[in-house]
């Protein structure tokens, strides 16, 4: 955080156009996920699933540090086979052309997810062209209701996966086609979960459910994907998953219900890469509209649109600049509850709403949290043609633990920008 900071105060020295950023703090991502890899119990592997965030520094960050990549399109497969040319890579979500499914076989990924019977079908079809075997795993919809203690959000309708019922049908077609090869089943039913005990007992769960079809069918597992939805706190960061407790539970909850030989993957997008990004937002103006105080910040919801999908409050602080150009007042805002905006047209274009502040001033710098998992990547980027943030990487230089001011020149040179 102090990296980020300095990074900060170092541009408004040097720069007079309002900042807008996004920043990532490498050597904070770096130690998360190794952590996470190095930890989980040794029939587990960890996958990024990279539409939570694709860009070309962060995928090229991670392929040394993941067990691989799930990837949701043939570009994304693409953009981690340009990092990464061997690391094994999944390849899921609805609706795969043809051209998808050659392209994936192409490029080598380790297994295929089939979202559906047509898609069992197709992906036979292709490999059977080929004269190959294709090995996939099944996505299960659960239907539920599912145990008691784990959470309501899985088991209502979507459009992800088969469902549940549909499974053993599904099992026998595809043992009845030589160039597919059934060797797990994957699920992904939840999203953003907070409680580490309930993720262990749905992927126990999932092991029943799985274990259950290998008997009935004669099944060899090789592979169960238990999914990401890891989930991020938004709303109190100090109160994040609870790592520890979950892989103090998992292993032996694996060792009681997963079938042996099996591996278990997950396949994480926001708890890997939230907690690394920010995205900075100079103050633009203050105003107070009907006894309500607005900061209005450069940039917005279309660059930052992760709070509007989530109708959420995003977590800021505000960063002091002493800086100030003009010849006249400086205006701001003093202990009061403030709604942060962003440029667009829109009264939609929240970013934070009624946050408590001790002090906020026109050019002082908004700094959104966990803004690293999509963030970027999921927002509509033109809207407005507003020009777009800067990409900042903030790379630790080697063989130095801590960052401080008199470093600056020496860490600014291994700052880069990619856009
Ligand atoms: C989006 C997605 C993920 C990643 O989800 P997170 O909630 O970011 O961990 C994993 N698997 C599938 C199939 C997905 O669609």
């Amino acid at each position: 955080m102090n990296r980020i900071v300095d990074w900060i105060l170092s541009r408004k020295e040097h720069a007079r156009q309002p900042l807008c950023a996004y920043i990532y703090d490498l050597e904070h991502l770096r130690e998360h996920v190794s952590r996470r890899v190095r930890t989980l119990p040794a029939s587990c592997r960890l996958y990024y699933a990279v539409k939570a965030n694709s860009e070309e520094r962060i995928v090229k960050e991670l392929a040394p540090i993941v067990n691989g990549f799930e990837a949701a399109s043939l570009g994304e497969i693409r953009k981690i086979r340009a990092a990464a040319p061997e690391i094994p890579v999944i390849f899921g979500g609805p609706g795969k052309t043809d051209e998808e499914i050659e392209g994936a076989i192409a490029l080598r990924v380790s297994l295929i997810h089939a979202e559906s019977e047509h898609e069992v079908r197709r992906v036979a079809h292709i490999a059977a062209r080929k004269g190959m075997t294709v090995p996939i795993l099944l996505r299960v919809n659960l239907r539920g209701p599912l145990p008691d203690a784990t959470l309501a959000m899985a088991g209502r309708p979507t459009q992800f996966g088969i469902d549940e019922r549909q499974i053993p049908d599904v099992i026998r077609l595809a043992q009845n086609l030589e160039s597919v090869k059934v060797e797990g089943f994957h699920f992904h039913s939840l999203s953003n979960n907070l409680n580490a005990e309930k993720h262990v007992q749905l992927i126990g769960y999932y092991c029943e459910r799985a274990a259950g079809w290998a008997k009935e069918f004669g099944l060899d597992l090789s592979w169960l994907n238990a999914g990401g939805g890891i989930g991020v706190n938004y709303a109190e960061l100090q109160r994040q998953f609870d790592w520890d407790l979950f892989i103090e539970k998992l292993g032996p909850m694996l060792e009681r219900k997963c079938p042996a030989g099996v591996t278990v993957l997950f396949e994480c997008g926001r708890y890997l890469t939230a907690s690394c990004g920010y995205y900075a937002a100079e103050v633009l103006d203050l105003k107070r509209n009907h006894d309500k105080h607005y900061a209005i910040v450069r940039g917005g919801t279309h660059q930052f649109r992760l709070p509007a999908s989530w109708q959420h409050s995003h977590p800021f602080q505000v960063i002091p600049v002493g800086r100030w150009d003009y010849p006249f007042a400086r205006k701001e805002a003093n202990d009061c509850e403030i709604t942060v905006v962003g440029q667009l047209c829109t009264p939609k274009d929240v970013l934070a709403k009624d946050a408590f502040v001790a002090r906020i001033r026109i050019g002082d710098v908004v700094l959104f949290q966990y803004a690293g998992a999509y963030g970027w990547a999921i927002s509509h980027h033109d809207f407005l043609s507003h020009p777009h943030p800067e990409h900042i990487f903030l790379e630790h230089a080697p063989g130095k633990n801590n960052y401080d001011g008199s470093q600056r020149s020496l860490d600014a040179a291994a700052y880069r920008s990619f856009t």
